[in-house]
């Protein structure tokens, strides 16, 4: 049996294995993909501390691997399809087998949102894309649309000018969300064109994207760009597959839990994306990586008397 077991390998899932490797506890990290989350498909992360002049976030993530894998970090690839709580255990059902563990602590993170339009599943692969790091060199000296208005939209869309010819910013208010430092960067660019007010209706093409849709919320007005490339960055939404009707969400689908991390269930830690909290960021998830960590030791050592 297993002291820890953390599932999830983004940063908040990363720390956590640093911290209960480093105090020997006898601990293991379950991810089913390449560790790393959602932070290996940025570009560039110039607001992580330590870093003045910025660093990729594969580098970043390559980093935060070695370091709890230095204190003896297990770290498995496999894929966590079902758990089960019961007082003094935790049953972790893989794609390979089932592990007991004394306490868990889920680290999985969030998925992109979709916009839900017609166009967007078809031509997904072949034009519409949730991630420029990985898509954006396709585009090379071409049309492309970027949709949302967050952080991660600006930065995206200030990525893509590396390659795109003109890039159709679509927003659905007149304001941007992003921070300050962002919002002047864009504005400053000239191949950036904002499209305010304006929702996307459909993504258009048969093979491959030909062009997009748009609604203006406040005329109604519709009107089309031809674009080759549609960039969704609306949100995310929890990966919380794994613990609906076992642990408490909030209303939007979320973890909650208590400042020491732990969810409703004694024993089972929530720290990161999926978590419930108004600011998303890999500082935060790091510091919430560390207090599971720590939450997650002391409830074992009080389970085992220590
Ligand atoms: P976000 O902050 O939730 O922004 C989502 C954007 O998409 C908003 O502008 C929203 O519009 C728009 N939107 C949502 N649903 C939509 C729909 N159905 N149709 C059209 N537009 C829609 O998401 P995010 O930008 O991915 O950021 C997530 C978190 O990660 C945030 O906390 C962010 O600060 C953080 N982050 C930080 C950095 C960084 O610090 N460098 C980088 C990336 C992300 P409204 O504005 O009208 O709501």
């Amino acid at each position: 049996m297993y002291d820890i077991l953390i599932v999830g390998g983004g940063p908040a899932g990363l720390t956590a294995g640093l911290y209960n490797a480093r105090a020997r506890m006898n601990v293991a990290l379950l991810e089913k993909m390449a560790p790393g989350g959602q932070v290996l498909t940025t570009d560039w992360v110039e607001n992580y501390p330590g870093f003045p002049d910025g660093i990729s976030g594969f580098e970043l993530m390559d980093r935060m691997k070695g370091q709890p894998e230095k204190f003896g970090l297990e770290i498995r690839s496999e894929d966590v399809l079902r758990l089960e709580f019961r007082d003094d255990r935790k049953l972790v059902t893989t794609n390979r087998e089932t592990y007991e563990t004394r306490a868990l602590i889920l680290a999985c993170g969030a998925s992109w949102k979709k916009l839900g339009v017609e166009g967007e599943s078809n031509l997904m692969g072949r034009g519409v894309s949730y991630c420029a790091t990985c898509d954006g060199p396709f585009y090379r000296d071409q049309p492309v649309a970027v949709i949302g208005g967050g952080d991660t939209a600006v930065e995206e869309s200030l990525f893509l000018t590396r390659f795109a010819s003109r890039i159709y910013h679509v927003h659905r208010r007149d304001e941007l969300r992003a921070v300050k430092l962002l919002q002047e960067r864009a504005m400053a660019e000239e191949k950036i064109e904002f499209v305010w007010d304006s929702v996307p209706l459909r993504i258009l093409g048969a093979d491959g994207v030909e062009g997009i849709e748009l609604r203006n919320v406040k005329t109604g007005e519709t009107s089309r760009r031809e674009v080759q490339g549609v960039f969704i960055f609306i949100g995310t939404l929890p990966n919380t597959e794994l613990v609906q009707g076992l642990v408490d969400l909030d209303d939007a689908g979320f973890v909650l839990t208590d400042d020491q991390m732990e969810t409703s269930v004694p024993g089972v830690f929530a720290a990161g994306d999926m978590r419930s909290k108004s600011f998303r960021q890999i500082s935060t998830a790091v510091g919430e990586g560390a207090a599971a960590a720590h939450g997650a030791e002391k409830y074992v050592e009080d389970m085992q008397g220590v």
